[in-house]
């Protein structure tokens, strides 16, 4: 049985992490790939969805025709943002990301920003995240190039995920859900999303998911659970569940075998 909201078995259903949902006054698109969505049991993009109060999944592999996206992204009230790193990428303090996000203000004051929402002299930021493993979200480019023609939105700084997966080349990979946190952070930093937005369920639920994933592996190795695996040989160790009250940050997490993106 599982939670028709969080796409959770229901024993693990997350949901009561994600109320009340994040006003962030940012709207996220999550792009899923078909066979992401399949693997709910591990996604985050959905997870983060349920925290996020102006956010849609988008499922497909080809979205150039997605009448959804292009209804979006013909909008003029947004700022669509590709979230892809790239030299040609911004980040929240470019000159230029700020000049497209508030183009009929000056800004010479900082305070300013959130203060002329009001009269829409600013255009609301239009996050797209493909919420994808790396190999998945390369077959999405491929397929939707159209998309790296958008302007696309870095992070400022460097973040590694609080748990790594072997299926991730590169360690500064990390899932939906942090990704949504961490820009959240930055944009706040940046005084362009309010203070008082609080972006920390992302990481709360993003942290059981983890603790409850490695300790239904675990009883799956101690035979305690029945397995759902075809590839059961993975499983055969007991992994350490990390103590996330110790470090808010970094997490060392080696051995993690499944992939969360
Ligand atoms: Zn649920």
């Amino acid at each position: 049985m599982r939670c028709y909201k969080c796409f959770r078995p229901k024993e693990f259903c997350l949901c009561s992490f994600a109320t009340p949902q994040i006003d962030s006054g940012v709207k996220f698109i999550f792009l899923m790939h078909p066979k992401e969505a399949k693997r709910q049991r591990t996604g985050t993009g959905r997870l983060a969805h349920i925290c996020l109060a102006d956010s849609e999944i988008l499922q497909g592999l080809e979205f150039s025709q997605n009448a959804r996206l292009r209804e979006l992204l013909a909008d003029e009230n947004f700022l669509p943002v590709l979230m892809y790193p790239g030299n040609d990428a911004w980040n929240v303090n470019d000159e230029n990301f700020a000049k497209m996000l508030f183009p009929k203000n000056s800004f010479e004051n900082q305070n300013e920003k959130i203060a002329t929402d009001a009269i829409h002299a600013r255009k609301i930021l239009m996050p797209i995240i493909i919420d994808a493993t790396w190999f998945c979200s390369r077959k999405i480019i491929e397929h939707n190039e159209f998309l790296l023609r958008l302007p696309k939105l870095s992070f400022a700084k460097n973040y590694s995920s609080i748990f790594t997966f072997k299926h991730e080349p590169r360690p500064e990979c990390v899932s939906t859900i942090e990704t949504c946190y961490y820009l959240i952070k930055e944009l706040q930093e940046a005084k362009i999303v309010a203070q008082n937005v609080d972006a920390e369920p992302l990481m709360a639920i993003f942290k059981k998911l983890i603790s409850d994933q490695l300790r239904a592996e675990n009883e799956r190795v101690q035979g305690l659970r029945p397995s759902a695996h075809c590839y059961d040989w993975k499983y055969n160790k007991i992994r350490e569940i990390p103590d996330f009250s110790k470090t808010s940050e970094t997490s060392d997490s080696k051995g993690a075998e499944n992939s969360i993106s």
